[in-house]
C-alpha cells in the first residue's frame, strides 16, 4: 500500500468515526464520546486534510455543519445559513486568530464582544409582523427542523413583540437547561428508571427535539439570544453590542454576562475569569465566544467554509482526567434497580477529588467496553455526577476483567430479574433493606414530603432501631423516641417532629411522587395530581383511563396499577390517611392558576396548535378544556372554519375569542 493510500484509509476511518459521533450527538442527542475526544478526532482529520488537500471532499465532516435534519419534524429552510464556529484551544490559538483578523482589516481599531458559549442547542426564531412565526434547529446549517410548537412552550421566548419591530426578522440563540433544571430532570429520570442525559446540552436538545410539545413544555428550558440573523423593514444598529441592546428592548433575553471589550488582552482576562467562575455559573458553558463588535467589519471579514472569520470559540479546558478503575460495585435503588458504579483510585479533576463515578447500566458498560482494572477517562461537568467516559485502550495490560451483573441482589440475596425491553436489572424483593431505606429517604426528600432533618444516617438509624419500618411509621414517632437516639438533641428531635407534622399539608403531586411508584417522577406525579385530584381517584383509575392521558404509556400505567394493587402499599396509604396526611388536590394552588375555574371549548382549526396541544396548555394553566358549549363555558376559542359550536355559543351568550386572544390568555402566566 502506498503512503497516499494509507493516508486515505486513515482519513476514511476518521470520517466514518466522526459521522457516527455526529449522528449520536446531533440526531440521537446521546453522544458516546466526550466533546474533547470528539474535538481531537476533528483536529486529526483537519490536519490530514490540510496536508493532503487532494483528499478533501465536500461531504467531509470538516466541511459541514451539524447533521441533516430529521424529516419527521418538518423542514425549515434557513434564508441565511446557520454557521458553526472555529475553535481556539489555547492562548496561542486565540492570538493567531487575532493576528489573522487584524491583517485582513489592517488599520481598523477592533473592539470585541465576549459571551459565554452556553452548551445548548442553536435555534433560529423568525418573527413576522411582531408574532413568532417559526422556530427551527440549525440542522445542517441550510435546513433545520421545524420545532416551532416546542419553542412556543419556552417561557423566555416572546410569542409576540409588543413594541415597534422590523416587519420580518430572525434572531438566533441558544436554548439550554440551567444546571438546576438539568439536575432535577436527571433525578427524575433516575426515579423513573430512564437512562440519564449525559450533560445539559443533550438534555436541552433532547427536550426541544420532541415530537410531543407537551414534553418540551415540562422541561425548565431557557434561552439567550446571541445574534440577529437578518431584519427587514427597519435599520439595524452598527455594532453587535448595540444590536443586542436593541433586541433586549424588544423583549428578548440577552445574557447579562456578555462584555464589550476593546483589547485582545481584556479578552484573555475575560476568558480566565470565566474559567474560574465556570462552576458557579447557572448554566453549563464550554468556552467563550469572541466576536468582532463592528458589523461592517464582520461583513468585510465574511466566512471561511462553514465558520465566520469574525468570531471564534475559545474553549475551556476539558474537566477530564484519567485514573484506575479499581472495582465495579452495584447499589440497589428505591425501586429495586441495580445501579453499577465505579470505585476509582482517587483523582483530582478541576480541584475536586473524585473517588466514584456513575456507570449507568450494564449495556452502557458493554458499549463502552469498560473493564475492572482499566485506566479510564473521567469527566466532570458542573453539578453532574462524574462519569466514566471510557477506557484508555492503549493502557490495557490484559489483566482487566469484563463486568457481569450479579445474579443475586448484593444486599438481600434475592434472585435478580430483568424485564424485557428494559436496560435495568431489579431486585424484586420489596422488603430488601436497601430498597426500604432508599424508599424512606425518597419519601422525606425535598421533592417529596420535604421532612427536614432526616438524613441518610438518621434514616438508617430509625430502621435499625426498629422505630420505623415504612414511611407511614414516621407519623407515629414522638419527640421522646427521637431524642433518645445517638447524636440527637432535644431541639433537633422537636424540629423533626414539627417538620413531620407540617408535611401532612404537602401538595398532592408531591405526595404521589413521595410514594415512590416506579416510572413516576416529579413531572408524572404532577400530571397525575392534575388529572385525578386525589389518591383515592388515582387508586381506582383503570388502565384504560390512565392510558387515555397522552403522556402515559402502557408501561407507566401498568406500574401505577401494580403499585396500588399491592396490599402493603394500600396499608401504607390507609395509615397515611389516618395520620392526617392530605391526599387530595390542594384547591388553593389550583385556584391561583390563571385559567382556574375556567372552561374552554375549541372550535375550528388553530394555526399555532393542534387540538391536543391547545388542550394541554389550558390544563397546564388550571383550566378545563371541554368538548361542548354549555352555560358554564367561559370562552369559546374560534379558529378558522368554526363549526356549529359558534352558533350555540351566541345563543347561550358565551364569549367567543379568536386565536390571538387565546394566545394572550395563555401568556398571562
Ligand atoms: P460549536 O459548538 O463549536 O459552535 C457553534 C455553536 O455554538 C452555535 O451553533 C451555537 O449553538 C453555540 N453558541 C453558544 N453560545 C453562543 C454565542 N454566544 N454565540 C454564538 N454561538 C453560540 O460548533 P458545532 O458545530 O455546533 O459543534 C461542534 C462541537 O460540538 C464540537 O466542538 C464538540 O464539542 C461537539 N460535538 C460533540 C460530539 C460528541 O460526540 N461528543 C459530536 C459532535 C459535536
Amino acid at each position: 500500500m502506498s503512503e497516499a493510500d494509507r493516508v486515505k484509509e486513515t482519513i476514511d476511518k476518521l470520517r466514518a468515526q466522526i459521522n457516527h459521533h455526529n449522528y449520536r450527538y446531533y440526531v440521537l442527542d446521546s453522544p458516546e464520546v466526550s466533546d474533547a475526544g470528539y474535538d481531537e478526532l476533528i483536529r486529526k482529520l483537519k490536519r490530514l486534510e490540510e496536508e493532503y488537500p487532494q483528499f478533501v471532499t465536500p461531504d467531509s465532516p470538516t466541511q459541514r455543519v451539524g447533521a441533516a435534519p430529521v424529516e419527521a419534524f418538518g423542514i425549515i429552510e434557513h434564508p441565511l445559513p446557520l454557521l458553526s464556529l472555529g475553535n481556539a484551544f489555547s492562548s496561542d490559538e486565540l492570538t493567531a486568530w487575532y493576528i489573522r483578523v487584524s491583517k485582513l482589516i489592517e488599520g481598523e481599531q477592533l473592539s470585541f464582544v465576549c459571551e459565554h458559549k452556553i452548551d445548548g442547542l442553536a435555534v433560529a426564531l423568525t418573527y413576522i409582523n411582531g408574532q413568532l412565526a417559526t422556530g427551527a434547529t440549525r440542522g445542517d446549517g441550510m435546513r433545520g427542523e421545524d420545532i416551532t410548537q416546542n419553542l412556543r412552550t419556552v417561557r423566555s421566548i416572546p410569542l409576540s413583540i409588543p413594541g415597534e419591530a422590523p416587519v420580518r426578522f430572525e434572531v438566533r440563540g441558544e436554548v439550554f437547561l440551567p444546571k438546576e433544571g438539568f439536575k432535577k430532570l436527571n433525578e427524575e429520570r433516575a426515579a423513573e428508571g430512564l437512562p440519564l442525559f449525559a450533560n445539559p446540552r443533550n438534555a436541552a436538545a433532547g427536550s426541544v427535539r420532541q415530537l410531543d410539545p407537551r414534553i418540551t413544555a415540562k422541561r425548565p428550558l431557557d434561552i439567550y439570544i446571541y445574534m440577529l440573523g437578518y431584519a427587514e423593514g427597519k435599520l439595524t444598529p452598527n455594532t453587535h453590542w448595540e444590536t443586542m441592546e436593541y433586541l433586549k428592548s424588544l423583549g428578548f433575553k440577552i445574557n447579562p454576562n456578555n462584555r464589550r471589550l476593546s483589547a485582545i488582552g481584556e479578552v484573555e482576562e475575560f476568558y480566565h475569569t470565566s474559567v474560574e467562575s465556570r462552576e458557579s455559573l447557572p448554566y453549563e458553558a464550554d468556552g467563550i465566544v469572541v466576536k468582532i463588535n463592528q458589523l461592517d467589519l464582520q461583513q468585510r471579514l465574511g466566512n471561511i467554509g462553514h465558520e465566520p472569520r469574525w468570531a471564534i470559540a475559545y474553549k475551556f479546558p476539558a474537566v477530564q482526567g484519567t485514573t484506575r478503575l479499581k472495582e465495579i460495585r452495584v447499589s440497589v435503588g428505591r425501586t429495586g434497580t441495580l445501579n453499577p458504579y465505579a470505585v476509582l483510585e482517587p483523582v483530582s479533576i478541576g480541584g475536586v477529588t473524585i473517588k466514584q463515578a456513575a456507570l449507568h447500566n450494564e449495556d452502557d458498560i458493554k458499549r463502552k467496553d469498560i473493564r475492572t482494572g482499566d485506566t479510564v477517562i473521567i469527566q466532570r461537568a458542573g453539578e453532574v455526577i462524574p462519569q466514566v467516559m471510557g477506557p484508555v485502550q492503549s493502557k490495557r495490560t490484559g489483566r482487566e476483567k469484563v463486568f457481569t451483573m450479579p445474579g443475586q441482589c448484593p444486599v438481600c440475596g434475592a434472585e435478580v430479574v430483568k424485564p424485557e425491553n428494559e436496560v435495568m436489572y431489579y431486585c424484586p424483593n420489596a422488603s430488601c433493606p436497601a430498597q426500604v431505606q432508599e424508599r424512606l429517604e425518597h419519601f422525606v426528600s425535598r421533592g417529596g414530603m420535604d421532612i427536614r432533618g432526616i438524613c441518610k444516617r438518621l434514616a438508617a438509624l430509625l430502621l435499625r432501631e426498629g422505630l420505623v419500618k415504612d414511611a407511614a411509621d414516621l407519623y407515629d414517632l414522638t419527640t421522646e423516641q427521637l431524642s433518645r437516639l445517638e447524636r440527637m438533641g432535644d431541639k433537633s428531635a422537636r424540629n423533626i417532629i414539627t417538620s413531620i407534622e407540617k408535611s401532612k399539608q404537602t401538595p398532592l403531586s408531591r405526595v404521589i411522587f413521595a410514594l415512590g411508584i416506579r416510572h413516576v417522577g416529579e413531572e408524572m406525579a404532577e400530571l397525575l395530581a392534575r388529572e385525578f385530584h386525589s389518591i383515592e381517584v388515582l387508586t381506582s383509575a383503570s388502565r384504560d383511563n390512565l392510558i387515555r392521558i397522552p403522556a402515559i404509556g402502557a408501561e407507566i400505567a401498568d406500574s401505577i396499577i401494580a403499585f396500588f394493587r399491592q396490599k402493603e402499599n394500600q396499608r401504607i396509604i390507609q395509615r397515611l390517611r389516618e395520620s392526617g396526611v392530605k391526599l387530595e388536590e390542594e384547591l388553593t394552588r389550583r385556584g391561583e392558576l390563571p385559567l382556574a375555574n375556567m372552561e374552554l371549548v375549541i372550535t375550528g382549526r388553530l394555526k399555532s396548535f393542534t387540538r391536543d396541544e391547545a388542550e394541554a396548555r389550558i390544563k397546564a394553566l388550571g383550566g378545563t378544556p371541554k368538548d361542548n358549549v354549555t352555560r358554564h363555558t367561559t370562552y369559546l376559542v374560534a379558529g378558522t372554519d368554526p363549526g356549529s359550536k359558534s352558533a350555540r355559543a351566541r345563543t347561550l351568550g358565551v364569549t367567543q375569542i379568536n386565536e390571538e386572544d387565546f394566545i394572550s390568555l395563555l401568556e398571562q402566566k
